[in-house]
């Protein structure tokens, strides 16, 4: 027999309960709350389990909230309500006690749902064994890229198929600066003023513009996609602060954006390593001989590109797999109700699975393929310089690329006479802009190290990498 609830769902009349402890009621945790309280008949017929909220934990139980919600439910012995849950959803954030509770939540036996990068990042290898050990399910859709779909479309949806590159626009902050840079012509400094002004970037803004958050995610999509866990340590991290308008401009001018990317790509072993990492893995057959670089760090794209289109403080993520070909992710990356809806449907995913029974874990680190380094990765470069106006500058430059095995694709030259001539007819500027073809990261600085040595050279204004061309 069925009953029919208000929204017309229908949820059996013998529907089992299973208790939900919330920790944390903060941008997130209130709608996440507000969710469960309004929307329990449509969750329960949908998960055929009825999700009892039991208890909210934080830390002022009389602070004001942008959900009214019942003060009963509050407490702040967050150990307490943990211990008697089914399903804990930790939206508190931090690294203690939120792992502290997390790890007291897996040995009770519930399951576990958080928006955590910041301890995913630090401790996410750890805690993915206890639970795995344990038995238990630990889902964190929301700790990447807010409320857009990305991490279980990867683990499922693409279970069946290769990933070979995912790259993506995983920081709105970072993304709303660069984009107002773009538009406006704004400096790095006024555009950063602007997103804290409008409360896209916290008043400590390093771990957005440093590249710290981004990286952190980068690492959760590389393990997902590659099947083999990656920690923060293991991604190559560069921020935007060095990123000029000047930069921007040249960029624009040469038919690129610039945009702080998180990319994660499946590389052939360097000749050296082949040897000992085929040896060494006991992973998927077919990949050995590869190994996966993760990094970040501002990169030109070109601006008919998908993630080009991605404006403001929206992410997006575009994902290459060797059967399904490209795809692209894009949504919210951040704000109370979308990353609320990334909560939820990790919540309804794990009670589905406590209701129907079977195993929790569906994730598998099965890859087990190596890690590489920056040095591994082959792409594409921008170098901006200064150097004289003078005969034979060109000729120099270029003869110095050549020896160190770099090919140039475009060089563009502008001259600045009133910045560098004076009275005398010294030399003006001459501001150039040289594209390479692909190049590795070691020809690259040895490239880049023996321009700085010409006399010729004022300064190197930027060197920065190239994609999806
Ligand atoms: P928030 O607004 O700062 O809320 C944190 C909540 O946790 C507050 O209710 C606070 O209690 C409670 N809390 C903090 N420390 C506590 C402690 N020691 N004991 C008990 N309660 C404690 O955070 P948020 O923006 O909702 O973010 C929550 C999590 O989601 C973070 O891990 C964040 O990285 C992640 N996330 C957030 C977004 C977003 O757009 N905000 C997007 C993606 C992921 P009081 O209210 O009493 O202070």
């Amino acid at each position: 027999m069925t009953e029919r609830n208000t929204t017309g769902a229908a949820a059996p009349a013998d529907t089992k309960t299973l208790k939900v402890a919330l920790l944390g009621a903060g941008n997130v945790g209130a709608q996440v709350a507000r969710i469960l309280l309004e929307d329990a008949d449509v969750l329960a017929a949908r998960t055929g389990a009825r999700l009892e909220l039991v208890g909210i934990a934080v830390r002022t139980i009389d602070a004001p909230r942008e959900v009214d919600l019942p003060r009963e439910l509050f407490t702040t012995d967050a150990s307490a309500l943990v211990r008697g849950a089914d399903v804990v959803i930790e939206l508190m954030g931090g690294l203690e006690p939120a792992k502290t509770l997390i790890l007291e939540a897996i040995e009770h036996g519930a399951t576990v749902v958080t928006g955590n990068k910041a301890l995913l990042a630090v401790d996410g290898p750890s805690l993915y064994e206890k639970a795995d050990a344990a038995g238990v399910q630990l889902s964190y859709e929301a700790a990447v890229a807010g409320a857009i779909p990305i991490l279980r479309p990867i683990r499922d949806s693409l279970a069946g198929d290769k990933v070979t590159r995912v790259m993506g626009i995983v920081n709105g902050t970072t993304n709303f600066i660069l984009d107002q840079m773009d538009t406006t012509g704004a400096q790095f400094a006024d555009a950063l003023a602007e997103a804290t002004r409008l409360g896209y970037a916290e008043a400590d803004p390093t771990a957005d513009i440093e590249g710290h958050d981004a990286a952190a995610k980068g690492a959760i999509l590389a393990s997902l996609s590659f099947h083999t866990r990656f920690a923060l340590e293991d991604v190559h991290c560069q921020g935007i602060t060095s990123v000029t308008a000047s930069d921007i401009a040249a960029a624009k001018d040469a038919g690129f954006v610039i945009k702080l990317l998180a990319i994660a790509e499946k590389l052939p072993l360097p000749a050296a390593d082949k040897g000992a990492a085929g040896e060494a893995r006991q992973g998927d057959a077919g990949e050995s001989g590869y190994g996966v670089s993760v990094r970040v760090h501002p990169t030109l794209i070109p601006r008919s590109h998908p993630l080009a289109a991605v404006h403001g403080a929206f992410n997006a993520v575009f994902v290459e797999a060797e059967s399904a070909g490209e795809l692209m992710f894009y949504g919210r990356g951040a704000g109370g109700t979308p990353t609320a809806s990334a909560v939820m449907g990790d919540v309804v995913s794990a009670a589905r699975r406590m209701v129907l029974g079977g195993p929790g874990r569906t994730e598998t680190t099965a890859g087990v393929l190596p890690v590489l380094g920056i040095d591994a990765v082959t792409t594409q470069y921008y170098i901006g310089l200064d150097a004289a106006d003078q005969p034979g500058v060109l000729a120099k430059i270029s003869a110095l690329f050549a020896e160190n095995g770099v090919s140039i694709e475009t060089m563009r030259q502008t001259v600045h006479r009133e910045r560098g001539a004076d009275d005398d007819g010294a030399p003006g500027l001459a501001e150039l802009r040289i594209v390479t073809h692909r190049a590795s990261e070691a020809a690259l600085a040895a490239t880049v190290q023996a321009i700085s040595g010409l006399d010729i050279i004022n300064s190197i204004t930027s060197v920065l990498r190239v994609e999806g061309v």
